[in-house]
């Protein structure tokens, strides 16, 4: 049965995920010395949701007064926190991990109402790997020394973590847990247009019990993570987000004592050879641009494919986009949820129409798209080449850029014509051919016959305008310490 007639004669039941038992304040404070707190700002912006456009809550906008408090209460808490038996510390970690997981359904409901993703998403990745993060570095708590023998590892003091919104709750986990695991205490400041799961998450850090001033979570946009950034009292940065925002923080902190680590943008090459299952590699291709809308920065927004398969794996690919289901983040069935915001789409839009004026061939499938909120179909772009805009920059949406190639040696120096370096995949029944390319991409993570696999005890990270440092794993460890 041909794919359009597929579409004409299915289609799915819908089937919404009950929001009934989700309880949202209508304001949000900030969280600081174990206590939320009104902002000394007394201002307050707009969460949205960007599947309908409503206001779902305000959030505090912190100043630098705000983090005056918050980074001194980190401050004073680091003297006790950093001394207490590190089992003791593990207790607390453990105790968060199994508080996310009996409150899974209500975080992943809320992830998806504030930042557009589809629920399947949210429930199956982002909130397990967010819990399995803090069981994770828990384990780690009470045996640094074994992690790094004959050192006598040291936290650092108070770190200073911004995160971006696209994967709130679960870049809040990868910040928080080795950083009180090692036992230093955290300033955090969630995205602007995702702050939720982060303030539900201080919820639930009040309710563990750990003492006041471990975390503290301060909202706001820029400037509230500039003030962060800036202060004179944080020992280190980690940061996630642009590559531009990462290169503004270098430049800031350059000449201070601040440690720092920076996952920044990417632009993930996805490598599909002709000995490839094509039908496994097609649904990598669908798992790597099209997962979390693109919003992803180690998406594989490249595609290059071996020219004696590429037109049946471009045939089955346009095949598998056009029953690909586009809307209502909270439907079970929902493959692409919305755009985070109003701007995103808008970036999106612009790339797609460059994209076209440069002289890419678009296809895009079908899509009943609602008529409120933030969306884009799944789009692919032909006949385009290494100087293209859209295969240069990072777009962060459901775009994909797809080349072919010939040789190994051709793809590995396409592969590597970027600036950054993040994360690539391979696709091959050829385990010579896999050793060869993880050794020659210039990437952090380099996936095979797989992709967006993600586990909190695998280093994640990036080279060159990708930023430095690993978080995750053992390596997520040295990022908090003083080994010496
Ligand atoms: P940003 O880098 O601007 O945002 C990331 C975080 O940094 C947010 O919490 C943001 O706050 C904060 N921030 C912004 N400016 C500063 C500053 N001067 N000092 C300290 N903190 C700051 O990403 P955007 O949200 O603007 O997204 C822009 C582009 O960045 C995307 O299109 C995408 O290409 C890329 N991106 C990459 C990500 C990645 O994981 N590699 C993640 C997110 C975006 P606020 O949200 O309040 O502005």
């Amino acid at each position: 049965m041909s794919n359009t007639s597929q579409k004409s004669s299915w289609s799915y039941a819908s089937a919404p995920e009950n929001t009934d038992h989700i309880v949202l304040k209508e304001q949000y404070d900030l969280f600081i010395n174990g206590e939320f707190i009104k902002p000394d700002s007394k201002k307050y912006f707009k969460s949205i949701n960007p599947a309908t456009g409503e206001v779902i809550a305000s959030i505090s906008e912190a100043n630098k007064k705000d983090v005056d408090f918050a980074v001194a209460s980190a401050r004073k808490a680091f003297a006790s926190w950093s001394k207490i038996e590190p089992k003791e510390r593990a207790k607390y970690i453990f105790r968060i991990a199994r508080m996310i997981q009996e409150r899974a359904k209500e975080f992943a409901i809320i992830e998806s109402i504030d930042g557009g993703k589809p629920i399947r998403e949210s429930r199956d990745v982002d909130i397990p790997l967010a819990a399995s993060h803090f069981f994770y570095y828990a384990g780690w708590a009470d045996k640094l020394e074994y992690a790094f023998p004959n050192k006598t590892p040291k936290p650092l003091g108070v770190a200073g973590q911004i995160i971006p919104w696209n994967f709130p709750l679960l870049m809040a986990a990868w910040k928080i847990a080795p950083a009180i695991a090692c036992g230093n205490t955290v300033v955090l400041k969630p995205a602007e247009t995702t702050s939720l799961t982060a303030l539900k998450l201080a919820e639930v850090i009040k309710e563990s019990g750990l003492p006041k001033g471990v975390v503290n979570i301060v909202t706001g946009a820029g400037k509230t993570g500039s003030e962060i950034v800036n202060h004179p009292d944080i020992d280190k940065i980690a940061f996630t987000g642009s590559t531009q925002v990462g290169k503004l923080i270098q430049n800031s902190i350059v000449g201070t004592q601040k440690k720092s680590t920076l996952e920044l943008g990417g632009k993930g090459a996805n490598i599909i050879f002709e000995d490839a299952a094509i039908d496994q590699a097609v649904e990598g291709i669908i798992n790597a641009i099209f997962f979390n809308q693109g919003h992803v920065c180690c998406a594989g927004s490249r595609l290059f494919v071996q020219e004696s398969v590429a037109g049946s794996v471009i045939d089955k690919l346009k095949d598998r986009m056009s029953s690909l289901i586009v809307g209502d983040p909270l439907d079970k069935n929902t493959d692409i949820g919305a755009i985070n915001s109003k701007e995103q789409l808008e970036t999106i839009k612009k790339y797609i129409k460059v994209g076209k004026e440069e002289g890419g061939e678009i296809y895009q499938p079908t899509c009943n798209l609602p008529s409120k909120g933030n969306w884009c179909p799944p789009t692919l772009f032909l006949n385009v080449s290494q100087s293209h805009t859209i295969v240069q920059e990072e777009i962060f949406g459901p775009v994909l850029a797809i080349q072919t190639f010939r040789t190994i040696d051709e793809v590995i120096e396409k592969a590597n014509n970027t600036p950054f370096g993040l994360s690539a995949g391979v696709w091959t029944e050829k385990g010579a051919k896999i050793f060869k390319l993880t050794q020659e991409l210039n990437a952090g993570v380099v996936w095979a016959n797989t992709y967006n696999k993600f586990d909190s005890t695998s280093p994640f990270g990036g080279y060159k305008e990708s930023g430095f440092g690993r978080e995750g794993g053992l390596h997520g460890l040295i990022s908090y310490l003083n080994v010496e």
